[in-house]
């Protein structure tokens, strides 16, 4: 049997594309070795905001006497948590079969390894098609620390398809991974270290975002160490014994688990044949701008692809433009503008360019902050300090991006998203009615802020 496509894994980018290809009339296999739905779906996104989304309601109990509730002994029971966790993952895994096979792709599984264009082995069987997709995705990329091979050293995959909750964790990695599991294990009681070895945790995102955010983490307790270098984890007494250097002091920290969250690589150890030379760069394949590798007919997108942003809607974005070419058709995703998001509480968002990256690029750049405590919503949610910060042309007033610490900014950020991908203005954001009370206003009275006409915040 032969294909006009052969998907090589099942992610949020294989998946979103192979259903895609067939939409558009293209005969479609998908090859996956495990379970549907990729690392998202069963070892990332889902699995973690699930779990975070119990830990949240937990914290809230705690502190519901602020309006006027009360709850005692208010506890929680970690293996029902994961019990419920599962539910999730299975109904949404449930759910991406279905698809599949009500789009008629059909679903191979296995391990896949391109032969050579257009023929990819499973197993005994070598499978025919037109064109090869490769969304294999990532793994977690563990530095080359003493100890990380010891019992209880974990990762991420450990903590999502485990149910042992940890009651003393350290993280190696203040990156997204380690401050979204720092807040789910500070927010159900742990005692939490994050050895981070750049100067500031999440280094990627806006300085203000990470400024802020380190202060509110470390508030809640959780202990955080920037420019550490982990030089060992060794087993001692009582747990395992983390050691590490900041500016010249050595420095240890007992745990009863370590998570190592320091970066994601390829999957591409044995995914070709030797005479297929993809190019790779450290694991990660190159593309151009149509997603085709060196190789003629083999394609590849999502987490796999070198310099790629690693996130699921990113990948489900590239999969829909790479199959909408290969079927003769315009790409329709704009994959200019990615937001993107860190659950915590509050809720972290980002979408465009910081206003440091626009400096760097020669714009004239300006920024205006609307601080969410006189949103009304958020006071009535008592949601505490936030703020959301648009980065705006100096000139004609166009959004470049927008950086939000606040209640629902993974929400609201979409509206940020779509200002920027149609090139709009603050003008054009703030001519929006949004509904009142909500948290959206927030982001109409943001664009006002740019403009000097806040009605709810003193124009600076
Ligand atoms: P993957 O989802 O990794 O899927 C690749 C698939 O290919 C896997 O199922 C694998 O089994 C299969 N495969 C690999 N090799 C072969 C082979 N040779 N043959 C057959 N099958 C093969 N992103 C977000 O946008 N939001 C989030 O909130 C978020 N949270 C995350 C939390 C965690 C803890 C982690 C680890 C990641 C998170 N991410 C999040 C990132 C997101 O999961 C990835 O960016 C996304 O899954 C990448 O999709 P993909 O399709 O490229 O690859
Ligand atoms: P990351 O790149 O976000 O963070 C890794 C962090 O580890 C960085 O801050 C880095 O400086 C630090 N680091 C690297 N080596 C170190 C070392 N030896 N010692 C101490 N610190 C070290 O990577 P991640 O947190 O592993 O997440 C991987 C990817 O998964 C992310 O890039 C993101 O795209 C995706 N993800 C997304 C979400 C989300 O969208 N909410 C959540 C989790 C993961």
């Amino acid at each position: 049997m032969s294909w006009d496509l052969i998907v090589i894994g099942g992610g949020p980018g294989g998946y979103t594309a192979a259903i895609r290809a067939a939409q558009l009339g293209l005969r479609t296999a998908l090859v996956e070795r495990d379970a549907v739905g990729g690392t998202c779906l069963n070892r990332g996104c889902i699995p973690t905001k699930a779990l975070i989304h119990a830990a949240e309601r937990y914290e809230e109990m705690k502190e519901c006497e602020t309006f006027g509730l009360r709850a005692e002994g208010v506890s929680f029971d970690y293996s029902a948590m994961c019990a419920r966790r599962d539910q999730v993952v299975g109904q949404l895994r449930d759910g991406v079969e279905r698809l599949l096979k009500g789009n008629k792709v059909d679903r191979i599984t296995g391990t896949a390894c391109i032969l050579g264009p257009g023929r990819v082995q499973v197993g005994e069987k070598v499978l025919e098609g037109t064109n090869i997709l490769i969304a294999t995705g990532s793994r977690p990329a563990l530095p080359p620390v003493p100890g990380l091979d010891l019992p209880g050293v974990l990762t991420s995959d450990d903590l999502l398809t485990g149910d042992t909750f940890y009651r003393r964790l350290a993280i190696i990695g203040g990156g997204v991974i380690g401050m979204e599991f720092a807040g789910l294990y500070r927010a159900l009681g742990a005692e939490v270290t994050v050895l981070e070895a750049m100067d500031r945790i999440l280094p990627t995102l806006d300085r203000e975002l990470s400024q802020s955010m380190s202060m509110l983490t470390k508030k809640k307790g959780v202990k955080l160490c920037v420019g550490a270098r982990v030089e060992k984890v060794e087993q001692g007494p009582d747990g395992l014994i983390c050691t590490y250097t900041v500016k010249d002091k050595t420095e240890t920290v007992a745990a009863d688990a370590v998570l190592v969250a320091t970066g994601r690589r390829a999957n591409t150890d044995g995914l070709c044949a030797p005479e297929v030379d993809l190019g790779l760069d450290r694991g990660a394949i190159p593309v151009d701008d149509r997603f085709q590798t060196r190789v003629p007919g083999i394609y590849a997108i999502g987490d796999a692809v070198k310099g790629s942003i690693q996130l699921a809607h990113a990948a489900a974005a590239q999969g829909i433009n790479a199959v909408s070419m290969l079927a003769g058709q315009e790409p329709p995703m704009d994959l200019s503008v990615v937001p993107s998001c860190v659950y915590v509480r509050p809720e972290i968002a980002s979408v465009g360019r910081t206003e440091g990256q626009c400096k760097e690029a020669g714009i004239p750049v300006k920024t205006a902050k609307y601080l969410t405590g006189s949103n009304s919503r958020s006071v009535i949610t008592d949601a505490g300090r936030g703020f959301i910060k648009v980065v705006y042309h100096g000139e004609n007033g166009v959004i470049l991006g927008a950086h939000l610490l606040c209640e629902r900014a993974t929400d609201l950020v979409g509206e940020f998203a779509s200002a920027i991908s149609r090139g709009e203005t603050l003008e054009d954001m703030a001519r929006v009615i949004h509904a009142h009370p909500t948290f959206a206003e927030a982001v109409g009275e943001a664009a006002e802020a740019g403009l000097g006409l806040s009605i709810h915040q003193l124009n600076r």
